[in-house]
């Protein structure tokens, strides 16, 4: 069975007395019956990660470079993720592929080397409004899947995240078929490409404007195994509320 999973994104979000929110949560959650990280930014991975010590909340970061180390000044790697006590990296979010020109090739080698590191990667696809009024939104996922996740994933160091790039802080999201309908693709692409072990025990979630008031329904599709959260992920009160629903 796959265990729940409940991850919060913080995007470029939180300075240190944001912390404070990471507190709340372990305190309302000391013993949780589903598994929870929360990525904030780069600055913050170090402190969190000392904050959370031993609690049941992995750390995660935003994204990493493909290299060890080296001559990539702003850049932050796998290892020195690792290093600051994270667990996991998000790869390949909408937000990267559009400000920074991210290519599939590329999340691909990023989360080879976060694996290499020992990191779990949630790795996101997603189409845009005009993709999916185009009815184009399978092909891209899967021509998403297909190109930005890396061999050397497992049932365990992989997570996916079907994020619409649409649905992402606008308070839209699919209607429950539609998400229905991504997440058993993707599930079906995995279990084609990594054989059904690998394919069923890979985690999905689902990811945009996933709130407390909507999260059950969401959580109630099939292969939906958890969600990706942004803002509600800022306080500690809103995700324990999606929590709750899982
Ligand atoms: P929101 O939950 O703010 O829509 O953001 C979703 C997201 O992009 C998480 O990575």
């Amino acid at each position: 069975m796959r265990r729940k999973l409940a991850a919060g994104n913080w995007k470029m979000n939180g300075l240190s007395a944001q912390l404070d929110q990471l507190d709340a949560l372990t305190a309302a959650h000391p013993d949780p019956a589903v598994d929870l990280m929360i990525c904030p930014p780069a600055t913050l991975v170090g402190a969190a990660a000392a904050q959370v010590g031993n609690k049941p909340l992995m750390i995660g970061g935003q994204d990493c470079h493909p290299a060890a180390s080296g001559a990539h000044t702003g850049d932050v790697s796998a290892e020195m993720l690792v290093d600051a006590g994270a667990k996991a990296v998000i790869l390949g979010h909408s937000e990267r592929r559009e400000d920074h020109g991210e290519s599939d090739e590329l999340i691909r080698q990023k989360a080879r080397a976060a694996h290499e590191a020992g990191l779990i990667t949630v790795i996101c696809v997603g189409e845009s409004l005009e993709q999916r009024e185009a009815s184009n939104t399978l092909d891209i996922i899967g021509g998403q899947l297909a190109a930005s996740i890396p061999d050397n994933s497992t049932g365990a160091n992989l997570v996916v995240a079907y994020e619409p790039i649409w649905a992402i802080g606008t308070g839209k999201i699919p209607t429950l078929d539609q998400i229905g309908e991504v997440h058993d693709f993707i599930r079906a692409r995995l279990e084609r490409r990594f054989g059904a072990g690998v394919g069923r025990s890979t985690r999905l979630l689902y990811g945009g404007s996933v709130k407390p008031g909507n999260a059950a329904e969401i959580f109630a599709v099939s292969n939906v195994d958890g969600a990706l959260v942004g803002g509600a992920s800022l306080k500690a009160a809103d995700f324990t509320g999606i929590i709750a629903a899982l």
